[in-house]
């Protein structure tokens, strides 16, 4: 059963312990403490299916290596921060949003800012919701989310002049019937995603496809993910502000079925490590 509270820390940022670095790691997706008025009508197994579980943990090592880390307390089901708040679903809600609302491709798939559905096809409320409880959700959670990952960007970027930016999610081994590849579809074991080139120098997309490829691992760029909201928002090549997207499979680490993490779960995690410690060089290294 997922932990329930009222009092949740929407955010955790883990400062760096070693020699501070211009990476940023963040985890929107990981949170798994519900809040008590989430209300959800579907069973709590679905709703943690959601969850891209263990991902702050699989890049625990980072802030050993000098990078930040910012990882959600709250889970994704409740309130998306990967998504624009402008993508609301008005079909979730018992009466008109009173601002502006441009829901989009995430959205029609019951996937916007706040879930419809689960898995592409339960229902997640036997409800509509109340303008106020999306506005609630909004302003403790999404909003204290994005301050801080703002703070932790903006602030290495103040220091270095510059800043990498990994958004580091996990995704089904397999799409679902409202997925963008389709139901069914097997993926990569890592998908790296920059907005088809617009979020980050092509070199740091290259040299992250490159080192995983070499420790074995299949990998995929901008297919069938792209990176949405959270790499739009950093990703300023031009100003020195590099935001990559990085999707682990989760047949990699965890049974998804039974939420419980795999022996294979260790290996992926030092890879993880080696990864960055490989990051930390190339920061180093770029002119
Ligand atoms: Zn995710």
């Amino acid at each position: 059963m997922p932990r329930v509270d009222t009092t949740i820390q929407p955010v955790f940022v883990r400062p760096p312990t070693g020699d501070p670095v211009p990476l940023v790691l963040d985890s929107p997706h990981s949170g798994d403490v519900y809040p008590g008025d989430f209300r959800a009508a579907c069973a709590p197994e679905l709703l943690r299916q959601a969850e891209d579980a263990w991902v702050d943990e699989l890049w625990g090592a980072a802030t050993g290596l000098g990078a930040t880390m910012v990882a959600a307390g709250f889970p994704r089901a409740y309130i998306d921060p990967n998504r624009a708040l402008e993508d609301m679903d008005p079909a979730l809600l018992d009466e008109p949003w009173p601002g502006p609302i441009a829901p989009g491709d995430k959205s029609g798939r019951g996937v916007g800012l706040i879930w419809r559905l689960i898995k592409g096809e339960v229902p997640i409320y036997d409800r509509k919701l109340s303008v106020e409880e999306v506005r609630q959700r909004i302003d403790r959670y999404w909003q204290p989310y994005h301050v801080a990952l703002d703070a932790a960007v903006d602030a290495a970027h103040a220091r270095f002049g510059r800043v990498w930016h990994i958004d580091c999610h996990s995704m089904q081994a397999t799409g679902n019937k409202r997925s963008v590849d389709g139901d069914g579809t097997p993926r990569a074991d890592f998908v790296l995603g920059d907005r088809d080139g617009t979020t980050c120098e092509p070199e740091f997309t290259r040299f992250v496809a490159d080192r995983v490829a070499a420790m074995g691992y299949s990998v995929k760029v901008n297919d069938p993910y792209k990176g949405v909201e959270i790499v739009r928002r950093h990703g300023r090549p031009a100003e020195g502000r590099h935001s990559l997207q990085i999707e682990l499979n989760r047949a990699l680490y965890m049974d998804e079925e039974a939420h419980r993490k795999i022996p294979r779960f260790d290996r992926l995690q030092a890879d993880l490590a080696t990864l960055t410690r490989d990051l930390v060089g190339f920061i180093g290294s770029r002119p």
